[in-house]
């Protein structure tokens, strides 16, 4: 077995046993899903998905929507726009709390129900329909497979869903929400329906882990910019209010939904999700939780401990007979021009007076603005006439 699909599989028979907990039953057709239901899936850079347990069977993406939505409104509008309409601050209050900020009537964040309701109503077009083809185009992308919705917890959600029409009418009267109040929900609860697996789940993760590029299909679906601003509200309101816990000890921007699914970010490494449909008493899948959470410790992944790898460039040094050639690839981050620097101080010193010494950053892939001048400034100071190539 394939070491990395075995090490999922220990960790899915660690939690398996956990029965705690209740699916969500607000939205009756939610209640009818088999809460044994337990699945898992990891994508990593090449684009290869693993997965464990129920990895066929579809659920309802409810909140996990949310970033993705985002994502498409940040895309079309931008960052200042969608501000106006909502906050991006942790709110520590449930999901669907009626809380909307003093005087402007934005609502803390779009990972809660409010804000996403004022992030779909941004979502351009005529009538539902069009809306939620877009959202769908955008939601597929980000999956890599043509998604599409249940109808039957669609109309589940909009039959029961008067306390999100009612945060709606309040939007709307505060000019947050400009749609009429039935588009913009009847949107949201569609959005709320579509189906997924854990799967697609773990892929539209790692398009967020990759900058924006679907790691399985190769397409840009969002702006590495947009990846980071989703990735960043991930991490301070994804997991309702549990958020500041979560980040605390499993460090990683996460999603979760109340239909059990919940989805993870290794940025640069890994796009994970997790589905088994009961909750604990802040909405999030228990099992689903334990699974990212051992996952995550296991390998290593909590955003906030030190890699020692991170931003390192390759540095190859060769002999020509016009000297020596340092060439640099991969990426050269800041802490890293410090490592670089120390490098050629050594070679510097080592060079005979008269031979002259190259450094080539043409092949660098990305290197971070503030790296590259330090690296400059501190050139001058050495001992040796380095020529920078960039
Ligand atoms: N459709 C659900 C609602 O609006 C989504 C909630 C969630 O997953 O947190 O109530």
């Amino acid at each position: 077995m394939d070491p990395i699909v075995a090490l999922m599989q220990q960790v899915v028979d660690d939690v398996s046993d956990d029965d705690s907990g209740s699916p969500a039953s607000y939205i009756p057709e939610l209640a009818t899903v088999d809460p044994d239901r337990l699945a898992f899936a990891v994508v990593g850079p090449r684009g290869i998905v693993r997965s464990v347990g129920d990895d066929e069977v579809e659920f309802t993406i409810q909140s996990i929507s949310k970033p993705f939505v985002l994502a498409h409104v940040l895309s079309r509008q931008g960052l200042d726009a969608v501000m106006k309409r909502v906050g991006t601050e942790p709110s520590g209050e449930p999901f669907n709390a009626i809380s909307l900020e003093e005087g402007t009537g934005r609502p803390e964040n779009p990972m809660v129900n409010a804000g996403a309701i004022a992030t779909t109503g941004m979502v351009e077009g005529a009538d539902v329909a069009e809306r939620t083809r877009r959202i769908l185009e955008t939601l597929s992308a980000f999956a890599g497979r043509e998604l599409r919705v249940d109808e039957s917890v669609y109309r589940s959600e909009s039959t029961t869903g008067d306390r999100n029409r009612a945060l709606g009418h309040l939007m709307r009267s505060y000019g947050i929400v400009d749609a009429p109040v039935d588009v913009a929900l009847e949107t949201y609860f569609r959005q709320c329906s579509i189906l997924v697996t854990v799967r697609d789940l773990s892929v539209m993760a790692s398009t967020l882990a990759f900058g924006g590029v679907n790691p399985v299909t190769g397409e840009r679906v969002a702006s590495e910019r947009v990846a980071r601003d989703v990735l960043s509200i991930m991490s301070s309101c994804g997991m309702y209010d549990f958020s500041g816990e979560w980040l605390l000890r499993v460090g990683l921007p996460a999603k979760s939904g109340v239909s059990g699914g919940v989805l993870a970010v290794a940025p640069s490494q890994f796009g994970v999700a997790a589905f088994s449909p009961r909750l604990d008493r802040h909405g999030n899948s228990v099992r689903g939780q334990a699974i990212v959470a051992t996952m995550s410790d296991r390998m290593g992944m909590h955003l906030l401990e030190p890699h020692e790898s991170i931003s390192q460039p390759i540095v190859d040094i060769t002999e020509t007979p016009e000297g020596r050639v340092i060439r640099l690839s991969g990426e050269l981050g800041f802490a890293a021009a410090e490592r670089v620097l120390a490098v050629l101080r050594d070679l510097a010193v080592a060079t005979p007076s008269g031979s002259t010494i190259s450094l080539d950053a043409r092949e660098l892939a990305r290197s971070h603005p503030a790296a590259l001048v330090a690296l400059k400034v501190e050139l001058d100071g050495l001992p040796a006439s380095i020529t920078l190539l960039e």
